[in-house]
């Protein structure tokens, strides 16, 4: 069956996966203001990019509201960085703004998503320095348990940003960790990941989200 995936493009990196879940055989329709809402789709890519820019935009070409229901009525969702922060319960984060006092740090890193994702991230907690970096892991036991994600080679791990994910709810599972924290969690049909699967050749994340 081809399935037709929606991709969030109204800011950040939507071309490159656009590009892969059309090499994995599915239809793209891209959601760039609320009338596109009304066609149908099996899934949701919600890329990285600047989550806080990404959240005001959504509220303001009005798609929040419909895509927060269909997400909680279980459509299919891959949320890569910066869409990860906006599936996330919690936002916490210093990011790169020392020099700001704690108050008005913190009102610059909160960002109000969707909150449908069982889990805490801090915000540009990976690359401080670095901006970004490269790693690669396997799949945890949990992953081959919950989601028959299958093969032994490593899963390259492009992080650009990257929220940290400090805490995982009850119902989150971790399938993949890099550095003693979880770097890609499923709960339910919520796909979250805080590296970039769109920029590397492997194409096992995006088929995982396409089996869900
Ligand atoms: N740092 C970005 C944010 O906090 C996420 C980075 C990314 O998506 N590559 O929104």
């Amino acid at each position: 069956m081809t399935r037709t995936i929606a991709v969030l493009a109204v800011q950040g990196a939507f071309a490159e996966h656009e590009a892969r879940l059309r090499e994995l055989g599915a239809n793209v329709v891209e959601l760039r203001q609320a009338a596109d809402l009304k066609q149908e789709f099996d899934g949701l890519v919600l890329p990285g990019g600047e989550s806080t820019t990404q959240a005001k935009l959504l509220r303001e070409l009005g798609m929040f509201d419909e895509l927060k229901r269909k997400i909680e009525s279980g459509l299919p969702v891959l949320a890569t960085c910066a869409g990860l922060i906006l599936l996330a319960k919690e936002v916490e984060g210093t990011g790169d703004l020392a020099g700001l006092d704690p108050g008005a740090a913190k009102e610059r890193l909160a960002v109000h998503g969707f909150g449908t994702l069982d889990v805490s991230v801090e915000r540009n907690a990976y690359g401080r320095q670095l901006g970004s970096f490269h790693a690669e892991e396997p799949w945890t036991e949990e992953a081959r348990d919950v989601a028959r994600a299958e093969g032994d080679e490593q899963i390259p791990l492009t992080f650009i940003r990257a929220p940290r994910i400090t805490k995982l709810g009850a119902q989150a599972t971790p399938i993949i960790e890099h550095d003693g924290y979880p770097v890609a969690v499923l709960q339910g049909k919520q796909l979250g990941v805080a590296f970039h699967p769109e920029l590397d050749s492997d194409t096992r994340l995006h088929e995982l989200f396409l089996s869900l």
